[in-house]
């Protein structure tokens, strides 16, 4: 190890970021990794332990690279589901630290699946990036909006020449006063797509500042909006807008919940609908960011998209013969090509999916995947709704998470 550069790197002489070619990548992180040890007092035997490509990911990544965080990873299934993309039964990779998640989250497929499986259908696909316009006042802001409806063929010809697969499918336009947002919406096919939507826009943006008298503030205005709680992701969607339904059987019920459906009906009601009413919650589930987070981590998506994933709305209601029950997520953010979904690890736990990489047609990936998330957190949420109905929660995570 060059002695004199981690010296240099310890009192700040040389930046972090200075030396990934010096001598190598591998090279680089270990002279970090021993500044880090030093300054820090921390000796690090767990952090050096991994098998990726670490050219690859540090060009596209991480910066600063020092070694890799693990995250145990279990599985749950099969969960049967009926998707239009999704079809059979799947095995649900998760990764997470949470004790009792897994063995619930495999509880609720056992359930969807002796049940007969989980619908699953996608009622719209868009992801948004939304700058915002200074006008001169409002009514540059109404000149402003109106150029924007006339020339929207012209803005998505600007868009689509950034990307291969990006489609810009509308620009709606919010204005606050002299503050003009303009929600730009994209299929972005397998991408989760929020470098390509940054880039498509972008381009949009030149066009417009080129004939009006506006001034671009910021290419995102929070009006996306990205990785925030927002009413407008949950009413409007963002990402994938998916649902997953099926009919539970009493019987079943009974023998693997412990529980009734009616018992459940009035737990969902009084919980997931009044309890997050009355606490002002966009969320009413009982722990969708518990699922989402755990496949998002296992299969490479960004974590803080849960966020937006977090915003959904389970029911449940009782019919003649058992429990219906249903998930909407208005703003599931996945993807199967770029961001983490090429790490060796991530890319195993898509292939569990059937959906590593592009889909043919381009899309089809992102769209099964979706499905998938939507089905295991009906999973999820029948399995929690289940275990507080029975009482048995605080019992399973004693037994399981201490
Ligand atoms: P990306 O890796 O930047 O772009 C996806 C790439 O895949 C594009 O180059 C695209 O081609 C290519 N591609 C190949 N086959 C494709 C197919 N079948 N469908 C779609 N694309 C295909 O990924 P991204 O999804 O746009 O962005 C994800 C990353 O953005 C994550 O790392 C996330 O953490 C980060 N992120 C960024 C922002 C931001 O503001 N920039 C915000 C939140 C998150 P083309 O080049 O032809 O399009």
């Amino acid at each position: 190890m060059d002695r004199r550069l981690l010296e240099k790197l310890k009192v700040g002489e040389v930046g972090f970021h200075k030396i990934d070619s010096n001598p190598d990548t591998g090279a680089a992180i270990e002279l970090r990794r021993a500044a880090v040890s030093e300054l820090t007092g921390t000796s690090f035997s767990h952090i050096t332990n991994f098998s990726f490509d670490v050219e690859k990911v540090t060009k596209r990544n991480i910066e600063n690279m020092i070694g890799a965080v693990q995250v145990p990873l279990g599985v749950a299934g099969p969960l049967r589901i009926r998707g239009e993309y999704a079809e059979g039964d799947f095995y649900v990779p998760l990764a997470t630290t949470e004790g009792a998640l897994v063995a619930s989250e495999h509880r609720g497929c056992s359930v969807i699946t002796a049940c007969g499986g989980a619908n699953v259908r996608i009622f719209d696909d868009k992801m948004t990036r939304a700058p915002v316009f200074r006008t001169k006042d409002i009514i540059g802001a109404h000149r402003l909006v109106g150029w924007v409806k006339e020339n929207f063929a012209r803005l998505k010809d600007k868009a689509e020449e950034t990307t291969r697969f990006g489609k810009l499918l509308s620009v709606e336009p919010f204005v606050a006063g002299r503050s003009v947002y303009l929600r730009f919406a994209y299929d972005t096919k397998d991408a989760m797509g929020m470098n390509m939507v940054t880039i498509a826009t972008d381009a949009a943006v030149d066009l417009l500042l080129s004939e009006n008298e506006a001034e671009l503030i910021a290419l995102s205005g929070n009006m996306c909006t990205d990785k925030k709680p927002a009413a407008i992701n949950a009413v409007t969607g963002r990402g994938k807008t998916v649902s997953a339904d099926l009919v539970l059987n009493g019987e079943i019920i009974l023998e693997k919940l412990k529980t009734t459906p009616e018992k459940m009906a009035e737990v969902n009601y009084r919980k997931n609908l009044v309890g997050s009413a009355r606490a002002g919650s966009l969320g009413f589930n009982a722990h969708a960011a518990n699922i989402v987070a755990a496949i998002f981590i296992a299969c490479g998506q960004d974590p803080a998209h849960v966020v937006e994933a977090s915003n959904a709305m389970t029911l449940m209601e009782l019919t003649e013969d058992g429990l219906y029950c249903s998930v909407t997520l208005p703003s599931l953010a996945v993807g199967t090509m770029g961001g983490g979904t090429g790490i060796g690890a991530q890319q195993e736990c898509l292939s569990m999916l059937g959906v590593a990489g592009a889909g043919d047609p381009p899309g089809a990936n992102s769209k099964k995947l979706a499905e998938i998330v939507a089905a295991a957190v009906l999973a999820g949420e029948i399995s929690l709704i289940g275990a507080l109905a029975a009482r048995h929660l605080a019992k399973a995570h004693a037994e399981l998470g201490r």
